[in-house]
Parts: structure tokens; sequence; C-alpha cells
């Protein structure tokens, strides 16, 4: 097992302490870590022994392991980098892996830079070695892309299967000693291999990202259907919705409106910030670019709450036509919201 030589001996200890006492001693230093740092030398270590810890309980480490899923374009890369970054930079190892035929989820941990993806390099040989799959980026943090058939050509799931298989008989996740494992999953496309990390129950709890926008939700009511079919069979289940480019009142009440009819919660509202642009077109998340902005904070907080997240639950979909109702039924609302008109449906703007 690697050491984690970047800590001093008595926040290592913390960390590899794996009891009760440790968990909560570890979300204390995640939630309030430059109040850890600041005091250091006072907080008090000395109530847990060393002898108390048993040795399987420092073996036996498993990371926890989520996935992010969404529309094309919605921001799930944005929002996953920024969280990996966010958990790292308060101490936790990460390891994100993309899963989108695009392979540019982890860029922005990588100072722009693109790392080659598992379906790539197996094209090129057979044999391949952890250090060809797995990259280190922002912070020390670990960066895999899973990658996706030539265009026109196969699957696109495939990338997926690919690299959980590779992942698990390279045994990626004992060597690296994780903390956590993020994976970045297009959702809009109706793919079996897309639906591997639920179905497999290979991540603990599912997220999605969406906008108010009808295409994302339509994405993530389809994602609550996939996850409620493999529900009773081990699957993941869903811990929540990221409401991603949240800026106008409405957007709010539409995914407010959303989530209650499907049974589930909006676990933070990230609006749409010129500050995120800015990051990405240095090639970094808002956390290493921006790490005092109000983006980073909120980004941070999002991070913060899915450490602490241990609940998931299964959604309850929507079906296709109660769907369009629904949708239809917010045409005039939105405008009533914006401007306090109230229209006819059918009127126009
Ligand atoms: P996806 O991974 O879902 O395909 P990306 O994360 O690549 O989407 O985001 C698509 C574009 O939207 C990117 O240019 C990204 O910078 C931008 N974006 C995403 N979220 C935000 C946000 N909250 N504020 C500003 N821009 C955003
Ligand atoms: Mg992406």
């Amino acid at each position: 097992m690697r050491n984690r030589t970047h800590r001093s001996g008595s926040e290592h200890f913390v960390w590899r302490l794996r009891g009760s006492g440790g968990e909560l001693m570890r979300r204390w230093f995640f939630l309030f870590p430059s109040w850890s740092l600041g005091t250091r030398s006072k907080v008090d270590y000395s109530y847990c022994s060393i002898k108390s810890i048993r040795q399987e309980d420092i073996v036996a480490k498993k990371p926890k392991q989520i996935a992010i899923y969404g529309k094309g374009g919605i921001g799930k890369s944005t929002t996953t980098s920024n969280i990996s970054a966010a958990l790292s930079v308060a101490g936790y190892k990460v390891m994100q892996v993309g899963c989108d035929p695009k392979s540019d989820s982890t860029v922005t941990l990588r100072g722009g830079e693109y790392i080659p993806t598992i379906l790539d390099t197996l094209r090129d040989k057979k044999n391949v070695k952890t250090e060809e799959i797995v990259f280190t980026g922002f912070n020390g943090l670990y960066c895999v892309e899973a990658g996706g058939p030539a265009p026109g050509v196969g699957c696109a799931g495939r990338g997926i299967i690919t690299a959980v298989e590779l992942l698990k008989n390279l045994r990626v996740f004992d060597e690296f000693d994780l903390d956590y494992v993020i994976y970045d999953v297009l959702g809009d496309v109706v793919c079996g291999g897309f639906a591997v990390p639920i179905r497999e129950g290979i991540a603990e709890h599912v997220f999605t990202v969406t906008s108010s926008d009808f295409m994302a939700i339509y994405a993530a009511n389809n994602l609550f259907t996939g996850i409620k079919k493999y529900s009773n069979n081990g699957g993941a289940l869903l811990g929540g919705v990221i409401a991603n480019s949240v800026n106008s009142p409405y957007a709010k009440h539409i995914i407010d409106d959303f989530v209650d009819r499907t049974h589930t919660q909006v676990i933070e509202y990230v609006p749409r910030s010129i500050t995120v642009a800015q990051s990405e077109l240095q090639g970094k998340t808002t956390i290493e670019a921006y790490p005092d902005s109000d983006q980073a904070k909120i980004y941070k907080g999002l991070a913060a709450k899915i450490a602490a997240h241990t609940e998931s639950k299964v959604p309850e979909p929507l079906p296709g036509q109660e769907l369009r109702a629904w949708a239809a039924s917010w045409a005039d609302q939105i405008l009533a919201i914006e401007t306090g008109e109230v229209r006819s449906a059918g009127s126009g703007i």
C-alpha cells in the first residue's frame, strides 16, 4: 500500500483510521480544512491510540465510487472535474474516469491536455500497463479516459465496459489506495454500455447534472428509468440532481418541481458563471484557476455534500406522456414567473 508522504504524521494517521471516529475527524477536516490546518497543533488526537487500529481496517479500504450522468454538453465534465479537484484539495485521493466518447472529461485537470484513452491504447497493443492508462493531474489526482469507437463503428458504451474491466484486472483501485472514484458518464445515449456503472453496481451513488432545459430533464428522466430498472438487482441508486446553469428563478422552479415529482432532491444549484469559462480557457478547473471565487466555493460545497452523502434512493421517473404534459404546463408559468404576465398556451411571446 502506498504511503501518503505529502501529509504530516498526525494527518496521515487520521486518514488511515477507519472507525467512526476517524471518519468524523476526516469529515471535519474536509468541511473546515482551513480551520483544521490553521490549528493543527491544537487538535487533540490523543484519545485515539495507534494500537486501536486493526490491520484489516487499514488494508480493506474501498473507495467510494460515484457516477455523474447527464445529457451531452450540460456541464458534466466541468462539474465532475471541479468536484474531483475540490475533493483532492481537501486531502482525498481521487481518480476521475471519463466515460464519454468525446474523451475530454479530464482536460481541465491536466492544463488543457488530452490523455490517451483506454480504447485507443488497447487498439495498439494487447498488454497494457497501468501507467499507460492512468495519468496524474491537478494536485496529484488520477485521470483516466475510457474513449470511444471510431466514428460510425461499434457501440459507444464499449469504452465504459472495457475501461471498467481493465481497471479491475489491473487492480488499479487497490494500487492507488483511492478514497473516491468518480465516473463522468454521457447520459443521453440509450445504450447498455452507458448503464454499466449502474447495472453492475460499480457506482454506489449516481448524481445527474441537469439544467431546466427540457432535453436535459428528458435525459435525467431516462436515467431515472434505468436506475429504477436495476434497483432490485444490486444496481446503483440516485444520490440527487446537480442543477447546473441555474441563473433565473424559473429555472430553479422547473428543476424543483421535477425533483418533487420524481421523488428525488437537488443536491446543489450551480449558477452559470463567466469564471467557469475563464478557467476552461486556461485549461483549468475553477478550483485551480480561481480557488477563492464564489463559483469555487459552490463547487467545494457540492463536493462536501457528495462526500457526506450516504443514502441514495430509487427515483420515480415520469412516464413519457406525463413528462410531456408536465413540460407543457410550464410553458405559461415561466412567462408569469419572469414577467408577471400570464398568457394562454399557444399564444406565443
Ligand atoms: P458535458 O461534459 O456534459 O458534455 P461540459 O462540462 O464539457 O459538458 O460543458 C459544456 C460547456 O459548458 C463547457 O464549455 C463548459 O465550460 C460550459 N459550462 C458548464 N457548466 C457551466 C457553468 N456552470 N458556468 C459556465 N459555463 C459552464
Ligand atoms: Mg464531458
